[in-house]
């Protein structure tokens, strides 16, 4: 629910479906934002539950300890698990999400469709970031949750990969994780309830990604992302080197 963290203004904004999938996808990225002091909030469009290890309710509780570590702030959207639809209702959630706290930087994850949700999310959040700019919504019946919050433009969306799909072969920047990626795996671990069991080579199978990604790039660990427009810098010098140019 969005509780104390209602209205404050954030730099970053990073949705994903459920609790766990933004730590998997960019947990690295977001405690590298955090340590430079970007204020950063994860949205969760659900709160995961029933999780396959575990209680109702102790994911939540996981979930803000990960965040923590991270160095962000938490809210969880009221949607269900396995039942994410690319809805309006969906799309001015996050339109209200994005109006409310302002972020000049929107994450989220890119699912071609192994689960649902994920490839909800990612339309979601595409279309709930074009909401959030739009005017006039008090003359939209059924608008009603943006009423009281002002157009807001974001400077860039950015996806990331969804972990249950193959890893992508090229991508448009990645970021150097290799400082963070002690933390990033702290915070996956936070989630008792969701890698153990059957489910805890997960964490292997992430960290093996993201050293692959980090061998395209030449570093240790790299979480790769695509944008949702072409990439334009004042200052081509902003980019990090390369062995072979
Ligand atoms: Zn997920």
């Amino acid at each position: 629910m969005e509780t104390d963290v209602n209205r404050r203004i954030y730099d970053v904004i990073a949705i994903g479906a459920h609790p766990d999938d933004v730590e998997a996808v960019m947990g690295g990225t977001v405690a590298k934002l955090a340590e430079k002091g970007r204020t950063v909030l994860l949205a969760d469009l659900c709160d995961g539950e029933p999780t396959r290890h575990g209680v109702a309710g102790e994911r939540g509780e996981q979930a803000l300890r990960a965040a923590g570590i991270l160095g962000a702030d938490r809210v969880t959207l009221p949607f269900q698990d396995r039942m994410i639809e690319d809805t309006i209702a969906a799309r001015i959630a996050i339109a209200r999400l994005i109006r409310s706290h302002k972020p000049r930087m929107v994450f989220t994850t890119l699912g071609s469709g192994v689960h649902p949700d994920h490839k909800a999310v990612t339309d979601i959040v595409i279309n709930g970031v074009f909401y959030a700019r739009l005017p006039k919504w008090e003359a939209i019946p059924g608008a009603e949750l943006l009423d009281g919050t002002q157009p807001h433009e974001i400077q860039r969306l950015f996806f990331g990969h969804c972990r249950m799909e193959p890893a992508w072969p090229s991508f448009d920047f990645a970021v150097d994780v290799t400082a963070t990626y002690d933390r990033k795996l702290a915070a996956l671990r936070a989630y008792e309830a969701v890698f153990s069991g059957d489910q805890a080579q997960l964490l292997d199978k992430y960290t093996v990604e993201d050293r692959y990604a980090g061998s395209l790039v030449g570093v240790r660990y790299a979480e790769a992302f695509k944008a949702r427009s072409p990439l334009l810098v004042g200052d081509p010098e902003v980019f990090a080197g390369s062995r072979f140019g």
